[in-house]
């Protein structure tokens, strides 16, 4: 990847173009951004921009970059750092989940009330958050981090599936199992996750 990349900035080098500092407008305020011009084109920095409009940019495993968006966290102070911690262990072990959950999810809403379930998702784009998961005993940020894997799950299902509640439910809990895997949450946990799959699915 280097490599190609490095290839390209030299056949940049080599056709000379004219670096410059413009400016762009977003939501009426002015950021600066260097930009290129070859051949009468003018090339603009693909992170600056997608992260001047608010966006995150990070490295797909694969060939491309992709810009993902965080959700917007609606809740008190506390609620606000829990699920914090959660997305940033995400896109620091797990990006792919990471983008999975910015791609479908535009808020992470806490409800408080004693819903026995822990989250749900609800609408296109929300996940909301019950009570009853903050107050769970061991609450760890893989767990929390798994939950918000298993809604986005949900809400990527309503969008494009129509698989059967079943069927859905357990997609979303296979992929939460994989994403405390890959996060190394302790085996109790995992088990204890599986455990309610089998039950849910039955
Ligand atoms: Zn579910």
């Amino acid at each position: 990847m280097k490599k190609i990349l490095l290839t390209v900035i030299m056949i940049l080098m080599l056709v000379s173009p004219v670096m410059a500092k413009e400016v762009i407008v977003v939501d009426n305020a002015i950021k600066p951004m260097e930009t290129m011009t070859i051949d009468n084109r003018l090339f603009v920095p693909l992170r600056s921009l997608a992260e001047a409009m608010g966006a995150e940019v990070t490295w797909n495993q694969a060939i491309f970059i992709k810009s993902v968006k965080r959700p917007e966290i609606v809740g008190d102070d506390k609620f606000k750092i829990l699920i914090t911690q959660a997305l940033d262990l995400l896109k620091e072990k797990d990006p792919p989940d990471y983008e999975t959950v910015c791609t479908y999810t535009k808020q992470i809403i806490f409800t408080p009330n004693n819903d026995e379930a822990y989250a749900h998702s609800e609408g296109s784009d929300k996940i909301n958050i019950c009570t009853s998961l903050l107050n769970r005993s061991n609450l760890s940020t893989e767990y929390i981090a798994s939950v918000l894997v298993h809604e986005a799950v949900h809400l990527c299902n309503v969008r494009y599936y129509f698989s059967d509640i079943r069927q859905n439910e357990n997609m979303a809990y296979l992929r939460g199992i994989a994403t405390l895997q890959i996060l190394g949450a302790t085996q109790e946990e995992i088990i204890g996750t599986e455990l309610t799959r089998q039950k849910v699915v039955k």
